[in-house]
């Protein structure tokens, strides 16, 4: 094998050609690069011209109004702008968030720093299947609940959560429903106003488009006052100054255009290649999902592998890329917080691989996974 089989999607998304392409016309001085902030020429207002048709193109996806839609650089200042943005701005609501033990780091972490600013936490505890119960919710709801964040499906499992449902409870309380949906767009139907969302974050690079670009979805009507978090300019009606990167954001809206059209055929694919994937492995004694396909999408696979650790299984597989635990902590060796989270024994969460497939997944890549991953699982074991 040359390269190996990229089976981390979930991670990060190559970016779709056809999305390179729209970034490459935002670039070069035979391109539209001016500044979309600038009035006095008509450079500069091409290029407002197409930030404004990403937006609406993001927009489109979760059926928002455009002017509802900040430009970041990436999810992960998206949760930042919507915790902290919004528990700052609005302390005379209450000075309660809820979250819960299992969302990314961009959520556990800013809620930590906010706890250590002096507002209070509450973590949830999810089911076993990954996945927020509303009465546990509506258990945690306080009378000076401002704020509640979780995540629409997660980062390490692909559980799916009722948002809809989560909805109901935060509003029955008059608070405000924030959802990090890095990892659902593309993969689910989102519509903010029939699932009840007020704060959302998105992340261009999960979804084909280029990495450094994100937005928060802030809804209007009635209006969240969120603080910003970054000065200068008052871009992005002051909650977010910056010079718009115009190449990321076409990126990102090209990207987001193309889930609205081929979304749900790339998840059908998707899904009978997991479903291959794990035919392939029946075979193999002592292997344990951790992911629970039955309310999970079906792009990430978690599983783990009796009596091999997850990192030794990792330097055997030499034609597959895939993460242990998840990405974002591959640098230490700790059990994955999330499959703890969910009750996996440690021991068990040490043995875990992420698999995560995408669009540009084969039935010859899945065949060479299977065929690696039984070899070392198999040389391991002996
Ligand atoms: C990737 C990811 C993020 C971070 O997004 P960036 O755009 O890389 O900052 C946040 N939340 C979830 C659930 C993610 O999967």
């Amino acid at each position: 094998m040359n390269t190996p089989v990229y089976l981390d999607y979930a991670a990060t998304t190559p970016v779709d050609p056809r999305v390179a392409e729209v970034m490459t016309r935002y670039l070069g001085l035979d391109g539209i690069f001016a500044n979309p902030a600038s009035r006095s020429h008509m450079a500069g207002w091409q290029a407002e011209q197409a930030v404004e048709s990403a937006r609406r193109q993001v927009a489109d996806l979760i059926g928002a109004d455009p002017r509802e839609i900040v430009w970041t650089s990436g999810a992960t200042e998206a949760d930042n702008l919507a915790l902290i943005g919004f528990m700052r701005a609005n302390r005379a609501r209450g000075r309660h968030l809820v979250t819960s033990t299992i969302e990314h780091k961009a959520v556990v972490d800013t809620a930590r720093a906010l706890e250590a600013e002096g507002f209070e936490v509450t973590w949830l505890q999810p089911q076993h299947d990954g996945r927020i119960s509303p009465s546990k919710l509506a258990a945690a709801m306080r009378d000076d609940t401002a704020l509640v964040s979780l995540m629409a499906v997660n980062n390490e499992l692909g559980a799916i959560n009722d948002l809809a449902a989560l909805a109901a409870v935060v509003h029955a309380r008059d608070a405000v429903f924030h959802v990090d949906a890095a990892q659902a767009i593309g993969r689910l139907t989102l519509d903010v106003v029939e699932q009840g969302i007020d704060l959302m974050s998105l992340s261009g690079h999960k979804v084909y488009g280029p990495k450094g670009v994100g937005a928060l979805y802030v809804k209007r009507s009635p209006d969240i006052r969120i603080e910003a978090l970054i000065h200068g300019g008052g871009h992005e009606r002051g909650m977010r100054s910056g010079t718009l990167p115009t190449h990321q954001i076409t990126g990102m809206g090209e990207a987001f255009a193309l889930a609205a059209d081929e979304g749900e055929a790339d998840q059908a694919r998707i899904a009978a290649l997991a479903s291959r994937f794990l035919a392939g492995l029946k075979g193999l004694e002592g292997i344990h999902r951790n992911t629970d396909t039955s309310v999970s999408v079906p792009n990430i696979v978690n599983l783990s592998f009796d009596g091999i650790d997850g990192e030794s299984l990792l330097m055997a597989l030499r034609g597959i890329a895939v993460s242990t635990g998840s990405a974002c902590n591959s640098a230490s060796v700790e059990p994955s917080y999330v499959l703890t989270g969910i009750g996996v024994p440690r021991a068990r969460a040490l043995t875990a691989l992420r698999f995560s497939f995408g669009r540009f997944t084969s039935e010859a890549e899945i065949d060479a996974a299977v065929a690696d991953l039984q070899h070392a699982v198999a040389t391991l074991r002996r």
